[in-house]
C-alpha cells in the first residue's frame, strides 16, 4: 500500500510512502502521519492513498507511525488547502500548517491529573488501628470519605500536609482509589459571555425573518451549495435567522461553522448561539485565542469525531473539521479582520464561500454594511440576497446630524475636537442619565493632508485615492501608481495657507470630553485595554450597568454590542476614513457610519447620531446619513467600475521589502520590466510605488500592483516567472491577493 504524503516541512512537494501491515487499517487521506525523510522525522499529511509518482520501489520508505485513529483532515479540506495554495501563492505547508492547529500537530492533549476517592469501607476497629499505627493515613482516608467526588491529588495532600508514599500506601491497601483524568474538560465551556447577560429567550420571527428563514432552509433542504447575502439593518434580527437555519442543520444531522470577525468582540453573538443551541442539545465548540492548546486538541477532535457539530469563531475556525457540513455563516462579513495580515494571506469570508462550495452546503453572508463584492455578486445573480429592511420592534433608526467643522466652532484648538453642537449634547445627555458613545477613527492616517478651511484633500488623478505626505522628499505621493506633486504652500481651491498634515491625537479627545462634562464618569476603550480581556469585558459590564457615563473608543466598539441606554453616538472624525490612501476609503466611511448609527437608540429612547466631519457634502456621507443603500452601491460601483478596481477585477499586491532602498526599487523595476515583457495575459500594472508606509523599523517598501480578471489563471504564470527571477538575497518580496489594505 502506498500513500501520498504532504511533510510539513520547508519542502513544499508530496512523496511517496508505504504502509507497514500492522497500519494499514489506520491510514485514511488526512491522516497525520510521521515520516522519515532525509535523516530526519518530520509530520505528514495524508494526501492520497495510492502514489501516482514513479518511484522505485526499493527506494520506497516506510511511514513510522500513524497519530491518531481520526484523520485530521478531510478530502474536502485537503482540497481547500490545495486551492489556497494556488490562489493565494502560498507554500502547501504553510496553508497546511494554518489548516491544522499546533496543538494537534505537537499532539498537545490535556494533560492529565490525578484524582483521588476513597475505596474500600474500612470497620471500625481497623478504622481505630489505623489511626494509632499511622495518624497520616487514617486523615486522608476520612477526609476522602467525607467528599461527595473525587479530589484532586495534589490538592488534597497539599491540604493535610499529608506525603505522597501515605497516600500510595492507603492506595495499595485499596483503601483509596488513584485515577487519571483530562485537567481541562472545557470544551464546551467558554469564558467569554460569562460577565455579559445573555437573551436566552425564544422569539417569534417576524414576517421579513420568516421570509428569510424560509430562503434558508429550502436551501439547506436542497443540499447543494447556495450562497445567500444577508442584508439586514442593524438590530433587524439576523442573529435569529441565523439560528432558525442552524437548528434546521441540526435536525438534519449535519454541521455548521459561524464566522465572527473576532469572537472576544462579539460576546452577545456568541453567547446567545450557544445558549440557544446547546438548549437543543448540540454541542457547540467556541474556537477563539484565549483557549490553552490542550483545549484546542479537545475542541479539534470533539469536531472530527462528530461529538460537536457547531463551531463558532474566528477565520481560522472555517478549517476546524466540522463533519457533514451543511451551513457556513459568516456574520459581519464586510469586515476587513477577515483578511489573514501574514502568509497564507487567505481571506476568511471567501474562503468560507468555497468551502461551502466543495461541501455542496448553504452559504449565508451576513451584515448590515454587505461588501461592494458581495452585493456585486448579488447583482450578478451569483449569491441570492434576503433583506431586513426594518428594525425588529419598528424603533425607528436614529435622526443623523452632519456638523460641518469648516464652520464649527470648535472647543478646543487643533483640528480634531468637540464642536458646540456635540458638547452640548453630550452635557445634556449627562443631566438625563442616560448614556453616550463617542467614536474616533481608528484608521487615522497622519500622513494624508487637509485644508481646514475648506475640506480641500489631494488625490491621485489617475487612482482616485489620497496623496500621501511623505517626508523623505517633502512630497505628496501616490502609493499605487507613483505619481507624486510638490505638497502645495496654498489649498488649491480656496487658497488657504492652513493646509496642512492630519494629525489624529486620539488622547485628546477623553480629555477634551472630561472638560465638558467635568462630573461624568468617562471610560476610554482603545486597543491597549483590548489586549487585557478582562479588563475591556469589566468595562462593557460598567457600562451596561450604568456605571460609566461616556464611552470613549474606536470603532471596534461598534461592532455587534447591544446598549440600550444609549442615545448618543458621535463620530468624532467622521472623514478620516476617507483619507486613507485606499480605494476603498468611501466604501469603509460608509459602512463605518451605518454601523455606527445601529448602536444608538436601541432600547426604548429615541437615537441620535452626531458626525463630525471637513467633508459634509462627500457621497459616503451623504449616503449614509440618508440611509440610501442603492444609491451609494450605484455611485461606488461607478467609480469602481471607472478605475479597474475590485469588483470588476482582481487585484494582486507585490511587496518588495529591504533595508537598502535603492536595491529595492531596482529589483523591483527590473521585475515590472520583465512581467510587462514576458507575461502573456492581459494584465494591468502599476507601480512599482512607494508603499503609504514606505519605512518601517529600518525597512523600506514598494509595491506593484496587477489588475486582472483571473487569479487562479494568472497567478501561476506570474510565480512561474518570478522563480526564474535573479532577486537579490536582501530583497523579500510576497504577494497578497485580493489585499483589504493598503499599508
Ligand atoms: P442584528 O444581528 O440584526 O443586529 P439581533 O439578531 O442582534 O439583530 O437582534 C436584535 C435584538 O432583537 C435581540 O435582542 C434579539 O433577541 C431581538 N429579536 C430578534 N428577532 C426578534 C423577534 N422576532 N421578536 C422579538 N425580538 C427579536
Ligand atoms: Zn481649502
Ligand atoms: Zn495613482
Amino acid at each position: 500500500m502506498l500513500l501520498t504524503v504532504l511533510p510539513l516541512t520547508g519542502l513544499d512537494r508530496s512523496l511517496a510512502y508505504a504502509v507497514p501491515e500492522a497500519m494499514q487499517a489506520q491510514v485514511h487521506v488526512g491522516s497525520l502521519v510521521r515520516v522519515p525523510l532525509l535523516n530526519r522525522t518530520e509530520l505528514g499529511v495524508v494526501k492520497q492513498v495510492g502514489s501516482d509518482e514513479d518511484v522505485p520501489v526499493k527506494k520506497i520508505k516506510f511511514i513510522l507511525e500513524v497519530l491518531y485513529p481520526t484523520p485530521v483532515l478531510d478530502g474536502q479540506l485537503i482540497r481547500l488547502g490545495q486551492w489556497m495554495q494556488r490562489y493565494y501563492a502560498a507554500t502547501a505547508e504553510t496553508v497546511f500548517e494554518t489548516m491544522i492547529p499546533g496543538a494537534v500537530r505537537q499532539q498537545t492533549a490535556p494533560k492529565m491529573r490525578s484524582l483521588l476517592e476513597v475505596g474500600q469501607i474500612l470497620p471500625d476497629e481497623e478504622m481505630a488501628k489505623l489511626e494509632k499505627r499511622a495518624p497520616k493515613q487514617a486523615e486522608l482516608y476520612r477526609f476522602l470519605q467525607q467528599q461527595i467526588k473525587p479530589l484532586p491529588k495534589g490538592m488534597v495532600l497539599q491540604r493535610l500536609k499529608v506525603n505522597a508514599a501515605s497516600c500510595e500506601t492507603l492506595v495499595k491497601k485499596g483503601l483509596v482509589r488513584e485515577f487519571a483524568e483530562r485537567e481541562e474538560r472545557v470544551v464546551y465551556k467558554d469564558d467569554l459571555a460569562g460577565s455579559e447577560m445573555v437573551a436566552a429567550h425564544e422569539v417569534t420571527l417576524n414576517e421579513e425573518q420568516q421570509a428569510a428563514a424560509d430562503d434558508f432552509r429550502a436551501s439547506i433542504a436542497a443540499n447543494e451549495f447556495r450562497p445567500h447575502l444577508l442584508h439586514g439593518v442593524t438590530g433587524s434580527g439576523k442573529t435569529e435567522v441565523y439560528l432558525d437555519a442552524m437548528r434546521a442543520v441540526m435536525k438534519a444531522g449535519g454541521g455548521c461553522i459561524f464566522l465572527v470577525p473576532e469572537v472576544a468582540l462579539t460576546p452577545q453573538t456568541v453567547g446567545r448561539l450557544r445558549a440557544r443551541l446547546e438548549r437543543d442539545g448540540a454541542k457547540i465548540v467556541v474556537w477563539h485565542s484565549h483557549l490553552s492548546a490542550g483545549e484546542r486538541f479537545d475542541a479539534w477532535f470533539a469536531l472530527a469525531k462528530g461529538e460537536a457539530q457547531v463551531v463558532v469563531g474566528a477565520r481560522s475556525a472555517i478549517f476546524a473539521p466540522v463533519r457533514n457540513l451543511r451551513l457556513v455563516v459568516v456574520d459581519e462579513e464586510h469586515e476587513p479582520a477577515y483578511k489573514q495580515g501574514e502568509t497564507p494571506r487567505y481571506h476568511g469570508r471567501d474562503v468560507a464561500v468555497y468551502r461551502a462550495m466543495l461541501a455542496g452546503a448553504t452559504c449565508i453572508l451576513g451584515s448590515a454594511t454587505p461588501s461592494l463584492e458581495s452585493l456585486y455578486n448579488v447583482q450578478q445573480k451569483r449569491y441570492r440576497l434576503n433583506r431586513l429592511s426594518k428594525r425588529v420592534d419598528d424603533r425607528s433608526l436614529p435622526t443623523v446630524h452632519i456638523i460641518d467643522m469648516r464652520r464649527e466652532k470648535l472647543r478646543t484648538d487643533g483640528l480634531q475636537s468637540i464642536s458646540q453642537t456635540l458638547a452640548d449634547k453630550l452635557v445634556d445627555r449627562f443631566e438625563k442619565k442616560e448614556q453616550s458613545i463617542l467614536f474616533l477613527n481608528r484608521r487615522g492616517y497622519s500622513n494624508s493632508v487637509l485644508c481646514p478651511e475648506c475640506g480641500f484633500t489631494p488625490e491621485c488623478p489617475h487612482c482616485a485615492v489620497t496623496l500621501t505626505y511623505h517626508k523623505t522628499d517633502d512630497r505628496i505621493k501616490c502609493h499605487i501608481c507613483g505619481y507624486f506633486e510638490k505638497l502645495p504652500p496654498r489649498c488649491p481651491k480656496c487658497g488657504s495657507t492652513e493646509i496642512r498634515k492630519r494629525g489624529s491625537g486620539t488622547q485628546r479627545i477623553e480629555e477634551a470630553v472630561q472638560r465638558i462634562v467635568p462630573r461624568a464618569k468617562i471610560v476610554r476603550l482603545d486597543t491597549d485595554t483590548m489586549t487585557k480581556k478582562n479588563l475591556f469585558r469589566h468595562i462593557l459590564g460598567d457600562f451596561r450597568a450604568g456605571k460609566i457615563d461616556i464611552l470613549v473608543g474606536t470603532q471596534m466598539i461598534a461592532k455587534g454590542l447591544d446598549f440600550p441606554n444609549v442615545t448618543l453616538v458621535g463620530m468624532v472624525d467622521a472623514d478620516i476614513s476617507l483619507h486613507v490612501p485606499d480605494f476603498r476609503a468611501g466604501e469603509r466611511c460608509f459602512q463605518l457610519l451605518v454601523q455606527v448609527s445601529g448602536r444608538a437608540g436601541r432600547g426604548d429612547l429615541a437615537g441620535e447620531v452626531i458626525v463630525q466631519t471637513y467633508m459634509p457634502h462627500h457621497e459616503p456621507i451623504q449616503f449614509a446619513r440618508r440611509g440610501d443603500f442603492d444609491g451609494y452601491l450605484e455611485a461606488e460601483l461607478e467609480q469602481r467600475r471607472e478605475f479597474h478596481y475590485p469588483p470588476f477585477r482582481h487585484i494582486v499586491r507585490h511587496l518588495f521589502r529591504g533595508r537598502n532602498p535603492d536595491k529595492v526599487v531596482f529589483y523591483a523595476e527590473k521585475w515590472a520590466e520583465l512581467i510587462e515583457e514576458k507575461l502573456e495575459h492581459p494584465v494591468e500594472i502599476r507601480g512599482p510605488a512607494p508603499a503609504p508606509l514606505e519605512k518601517i523599523k529600518d525597512t523600506y517598501r514598494f509595491h506593484i500592483w496587477y489588475f486582472l480578471g483571473n487569479v487562479s489563471k494568472v497567478l501561476p504564470d506570474i510565480l512561474k516567472l518570478r522563480k526564474d527571477f535573479p532577486m537579490d538575497e536582501e530583497v523579500i518580496d510576497v504577494f497578497d491577493v485580493d489585499p483589504v489594505d493598503m499599508v
